[in-house]
This record gives structure tokens, C-alpha cells and sequence, in this order.
């Protein structure tokens, strides 16, 4: 599409901080005039018997429709018996790779300043696939499935990012000598596909050395492709890496050309309704569904805002030290604008 071609997105306001950070992204593309229109739809308070869960079937329908999206964080509660939110998208939409990029940003000092990774996670299923029974009273089971459809998915996906991003070395993050099947399948996968781009160096890093090493020194890697708990586990520690989780957006990519963008963060129940929210990592979700979307001059133009919000540092809000509000932290992005 050309940059001027009104498209129309889902938008999730979502839980918790959800709805202050989602108002923040609405404000900041009117003012960076990005040809944006909203579908909003919201979490239901009942089940949707077709989904099985609070999301209604209009809500999934929207965004299979529109093909492009962006999502607040959806509180699950633990325990309560019914589809977690994040699963049901993921599940019923195919969204099958998490892309998270994270970064240093200028002028944001923290304990490193060349973090530049991305981490891909599969999506679909691994100990996310909802698989879970008692056996006996007393005796709990969870099924953790790794496919080869899904694990060659995911790594083509992960070496094709690599290729199109000029990236040079595609690290494989598993628990292969513990869970021989499961990761052991995953890793076979992802040699597989390695051997047809013989361009990018390919690595195989075991879980918890990969932790050490990115808290010793993140740039000893680059793209790191893994199965769906450890890439959860690893971009919550790349977040802490540059600043925390109010920093780190994500984009949810589909088998049918669907993108759906989120934060990495959760609905943070401690400051929701409080103004306190850095809504950064939801924009900068949006700046990715933006270059999704090939509208890249606004994407630049709304990055560039934000960074140079941060780096200034007059208004930042608490998670970075400052003293400002979610809406002061937003003007001020809009007045750079
Ligand atoms: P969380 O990410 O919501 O919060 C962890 C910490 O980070 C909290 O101290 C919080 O205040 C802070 N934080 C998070 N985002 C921030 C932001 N934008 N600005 C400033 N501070 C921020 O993790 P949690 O507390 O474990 O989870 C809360 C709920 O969110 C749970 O119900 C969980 O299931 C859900 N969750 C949803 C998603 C999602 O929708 N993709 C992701 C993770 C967690």
C-alpha cells in the first residue's frame, strides 16, 4: 500500500495498563498523521461459547479481516479454569512466530550500550499447549508438544528474518540434553533449515548458559530462535538488559500474512489506572506494525519522536527514574512530532 492509503487495524485496548497505553498510541498516530483507522474491540465479560473463551468470535473475525492489528496486554487469571486470552489469539489465529527485537536506546544509559537482539518464539505450542490433567490426586501433568510442522516453521521464519534484516548468525536456544524428544526435534528442525542458508552462521546454545552469557555479554549474539516458554523467559531478561519492560515491543506473525503487535509486558496490575504506564513498548509495537504495513516514513518519524523523548530526558516516566505521567510522557512524544 502506499504510505497515504487509509487501512483499517484491530485495536485491543486490553487490561490493566491496557486501555492508558493503547489511548497513548491512538493519540500519537493522529498527530504523526498516519492513515490509521481503529476497530476497537474489547475483552468480553462472558465466555464465547465459539471460542471458549472471554474473546468474542467479532473480535478474532476482525482481525482475520483486516490481517493487521495491535494488542494491549490481557490479564490471565491463574487457576480460573477457562482459555487464556493470549492463547486463544494465538491458537485460533495461527500466530506462530513472536518477534522481539530489543535494543540499547540512545541517550537511555544502562549497564550496556550495544544490546541489538531478536529473539523469535514459537508461538503455537510447546509448554503453551494448554495440555494439562490431573493423572491422580496429588499428581499433575502437562504435556509440553513440539511438532516438526511447527519447529520448521518457526525457523524458516527465524532464518528468513535473518536474511531480509541483514543479520549475520541465527542462535538456536534449547534443553536438548535434558528433553531429548521434544528439543532434541526442535534442533533437528532448525538444522534442517540452517543448511539451506549457509550465508548466516547457525548456533546451538543451551538454555541456561544462554542466560549467562546475555547477562555477561548481549552482544555475543544476534537472532535467537527458540521453542515458546524459553522465549518468554528470554526476552523478559533482554528487556531487564535495556531498560525494563516498559521498553520492549512485539509482533505476532501468521501463517496467513496476520500481524498482530503487542508489548512484551503484562497488564501491570500495581500502576494500572494510575497515569503511571510508559506506554513505549506499545508504541513502538505500533512502529512495527507500521513497517508491516510499509508505511515506513510515519514509522520512522514516530520512532525517532520517541527516542529523542527518552534521550532528552526532561519527561520520562517512572520506570525510567522520571516523575512524568503515561499522558505528560505523550504530549511531550507528540510535541516532537
Ligand atoms: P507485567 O509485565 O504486567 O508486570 C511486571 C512488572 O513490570 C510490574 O512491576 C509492572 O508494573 C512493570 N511494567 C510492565 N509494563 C510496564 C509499563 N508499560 N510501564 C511501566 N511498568 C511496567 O507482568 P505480571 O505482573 O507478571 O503480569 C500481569 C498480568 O499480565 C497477568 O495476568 C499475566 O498473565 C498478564 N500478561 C499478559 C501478557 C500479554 O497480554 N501479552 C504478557 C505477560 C503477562
Amino acid at each position: 500500500c502506499s504510505s497515504t492509503t487509509p487501512i483499517t487495524a484491530t485495536l485491543f485496548p486490553g487490561d490493566g495498563i491496557g486501555p492508558e497505553i493503547a489511548e497513548s498510541v491512538k493519540k500519537v498516530f493522529t498527530t504523526a498523521g498516519v492513515p490509521i483507522e481503529w476497530e476497537e474491540h474489547y475483552v468480553g465479560t462472558e465466555i464465547d461459547p465459539r471460542t471458549q473463551s472471554f474473546l468474542t468470535w467479532e473480535s478474532l473475525e476482525s482481525v482475520r479481516r483486516n490481517k493487521v492489528g495491535l494488542k494491549g496486554p490481557m490479564a490471565t487469571p491463574i487457576g480460573k479454569g477457562h482459555r487464556s486470552l493470549n492463547l486463544t489469539l494465538r491458537k485460533e489465529l495461527n500466530l506462530y512466530a513472536n518477534v522481539r527485537p530489543c535494543y540499547s536506546l540512545p541517550g537511555y544509559k544502562t549497564r550496556y550500550d550495544d544490546v541489538d537482539l531478536i529473539t523469535i518464539r514459537e508461538n503455537t505450542e510447546g509448554e503453551y499447549s494448554g495440555l494439562e490433567h490431573q493423572v491422580v490426586r496429588g499428581v499433575v501433568e502437562s504435556l509440553k508438544i513440539i511438532t516438526r510442522q511447527a519447529s520448521l516453521r518457526v525457523a524458516e521464519y527465524a532464518f528468513l528474518y535473518a536474511k531480509t534484516h541483514g543479520r549475520e548468525r541465527v542462535s538456536a536456544i534449547h534443553k536438548a540434553n535434558i528433553m531429548q524428544k521434544t528439543d532434541g526435534l526442535f534442533l533437528k528442525c532448525c538444522r534442517e533449515v540452517a543448511e539451506k542458508y549457509p550465508e548466516i552462521t547457525y548456533e546451538e546454545v543451551v538454555i541456561d548458559n544462554c542466560c549467562m552469557m546475555l547477562v555477561k555479554n548481549p552482544a555475543l549474539f544476534d537472532v535467537l530462535v527458540m521453542p515458546n516458554l524459553y522465549g518468554d523467559i528470554i526476552s523478559d531478561l533482554c528487556a531487564g538488559l535495556v531498560g525494563g519492560l516498559g521498553l520492549t515491543p512485539s509482533c505476532n506473525i501468521g501463517e496467513d500474512g496476520v500481524a498482530l503487535a503487542e508489548a512484551v509486558h503484562g497488564s501491570a496490575p500495581d500502576i494500572a489506572g494510575k497515569n503511571l504506564a510508559n506506554p513505549t513498548a506499545l508504541l513502538l509495537s505500533g512502529v512495527m506494525m507500521l513497517r508491516h504495513l510499509k508505511f515506513n516514513e510515519q514509522a520512522e518519524q514516530i520512532h525517532s519522536a520517541i527516542i529523542n523523548t527518552i534521550a532528552e530526558g526532561k519527561y520520562r516516566t517512572a520506570d525510567l527514574g522520571g516523575s512524568s505521567t503515561t499522558t505528560e510522557f505523550t504530549k511531550a512524544i507528540c510535541d516532537h512530532l
